[in-house]
């Protein structure tokens, strides 16, 4: 998978990119990314890449054409599943779409700041818009690093027990059952008996039965949603 991000902050993302598992799946080369920096793009002198909103208002709004020759640059080199923008006001990310974006060949992602983004840029390139949450952030690295490492961490073949990332939360609309290690007693906080007993079949029961309890208490919403 190859993927573009678009941004005015290349820096933000050395440190989520290079560690753990994201750095993994660059180094095996299932993920190649490409940080681009907008203000290349700029035409003004000064490498403007935002400008006062027309109509007034508090806020700077990043320019137009800057985003669109680099967006104009990268289709004409390679199809693109998906042209993302990351915007509070997008669809909500979960696991389902994290799940189908992990199947894409190339996306870009970009990133907006202060106001955000010229308009005619969604309108013209934009394909998906994505949130990680109702609240406000300062810009979209974040979220678009959270984005990534939710889309590579499943991507076959970069986790190394695969089925790690099955079975974790929401896949199967579950929450993940409580998990131990050693030591088995710490100042008499014992680990579930079940689970030192060797049974797979009862510990498999158990898993089951706790990740249904859990999601029944804290996320019942989950139980009756079509992901
Ligand atoms: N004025 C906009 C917010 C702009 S925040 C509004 O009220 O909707 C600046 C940038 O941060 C946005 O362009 C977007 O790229 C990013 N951003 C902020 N919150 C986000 C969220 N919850 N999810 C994804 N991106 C977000």
């Amino acid at each position: 998978m190859r993927i573009d991000i678009l941004t005015i902050f290349p820096e933000m993302f050395e440190s989520p990119f290079g560690h753990s598992i994201v750095k993994r799946a660059q180094n095996k080369g299932i993920v190649e990314i490409f940080i681009h920096n907008i203000r290349d793009y700029s035409t003004t002198k000064n490498k403007n890449v935002d400008d006062y909103a027309f109509g007034g208002g508090a806020g700077m709004v990043m320019m137009i054409e800057p985003i669109a020759l680099c967006i104009e640059k990268l289709k004409s080199e390679r199809a693109y599943n998906e042209i993302i923008y990351m915007s509070p006001d997008g669809e909500l990310l979960n696991q389902a779409m994290a799940n189908h974006i992990s199947t894409f060949e190339n996306i870009i992602i970009l990133c907006g700041h202060y106001k955000g983004i010229d308009e005619r840029i969604r309108e013209a390139y934009i394909t998906k818009e994505i949130s990680i949450g109702d609240y406000v952030l300062s810009g979209g690295e974040l979220a678009a690093a959270v984005l990534c490492d939710s889309i590579i961490r499943i991507i076959p073949g970069v986790l190394n027990d695969e089925t790690s990332a099955l079975s974790d939360s929401f896949q199967n609309n579950l929450l993940s059952p409580p998990v131990y290690t050693r030591p088995a007693n710490y100042k008499e906080m014992k680990v579930p008996e079940i689970l030192l007993s060797g049974n797979d079949k009862e510990i498999q029961k158990w898993k089951m039965q706790k990740a249904l309890e859990r999601t029944a208490l804290r996320r019942p919403n989950l139980m009756s949603e079509e992901q």
